[in-house]
């Protein structure tokens, strides 16, 4: 009876999927690369080999029926694990308080991003979106932890993921690297064209990352099968066209230009 419950319990672990044991465990003897699961001893040393931090920037919002609401940290955060694990580094838990474009209304309802998008009409607030945060507000979050990662030892940082988030990151990209002596990295309007992760809204690029990443995060079923019928809230090519295939092939070439930067900037 023991040793048959023993034998379950260790059937269940072995075969769990990734929503249950997070990244480190869903991938047998890869290396641990996020900060928070290191020991001193285990961060010292892979911040020695690669001085590199990676930092994932979400929020929490609409996604489309189909796709969880804090898709945007769940892929970016999936790149920075695969990048880490590739070429080094240290992945940061998410921010997920994000920036985004705010318009207050006059009965004093606050509409956010997606909530006005052209494929939101008319403008009503999308259920689920939440931690938004004005760019000042962003802008000093980010400052305080790079301050951080400078004083822990980091020589260079890539930060992506949610939209605008992203946008704030390239922009100051010269002038923090002036006040905070670190190499960034960042999806800036040179590279923007070959990126391929994160390049629409809940559309058939991130929904295949999602299915790629967290496929029990995925539920096609939620969209009208009726092809004429536009998903609310999505921007991009149709999310019912995703694959998982898709989705690792968009990866594999975002991680290929990451590389492509680190090498470049003598890192590597
Ligand atoms: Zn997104």
């Amino acid at each position: 009876m023991q040793r048959t419950r023993r034998r379950f319990l260790q059937a269940g672990v072995a075969g769990a999927p990734a929503a249950v044991l997070g990244w480190s465990a869903a991938s047998a003897g890869a290396p641990k690369v996020h900060y928070a699961e290191l020991l001193p001893h285990e961060f010292r040393k892979r911040l020695a080999e690669r001085p590199i931090a990676y930092l994932p920037v979400g929020t929490l919002e609409w996604h489309g029926e189909h796709l969880a609401l804090g898709a945007d940290a769940i892929q970016s955060e999936g790149l920075m694990v695969e990048c880490a694990r590739r070429l080094g580094g240290i992945v940061m838990p998410p921010i997920h308080l994000g920036p985004d474009r705010a318009r207050l209304l006059e009965d004093g309802k606050l509409l956010v991003g997606m909530d006005y998008a052209t494929s939101t009409s008319p403008p009503r607030q999308l259920d689920g979106s939440c931690y938004w945060v004005p760019l000042g507000l962003h802008v000093m979050i980010v400052d305080a932890i790079l301050t951080q990662l400078k004083r822990a030892g980091f020589r260079a940082v890539l930060a992506d993921g949610h939209g605008p988030s992203r946008t704030s990151w390239a922009e100051s990209l010269q002038e923090r690297e002036a006040r905070f002596g670190l190499k960034l990295f960042g999806v800036t309007k040179e590279i923007a064209g070959q990126w391929k992760s994160q390049v629409d809204h809940a559309g058939r690029n991130e929904t295949s990352l999602m299915m790629h990443f967290r496929p029990e995060l995925v539920d096609l079923s939620q969209l009208s099968p009726d092809r004429s019928v536009r998903p609310l809230g999505v921007g991009g090519e149709d999310p019912r066209d995703a694959t998982a295939a898709y989705g690792k092939e968009c990866l594999e070439k975002s991680v290929e230009l990451v590389r492509q930067m680190f090498a470049k900037a003598g890192l590597l």
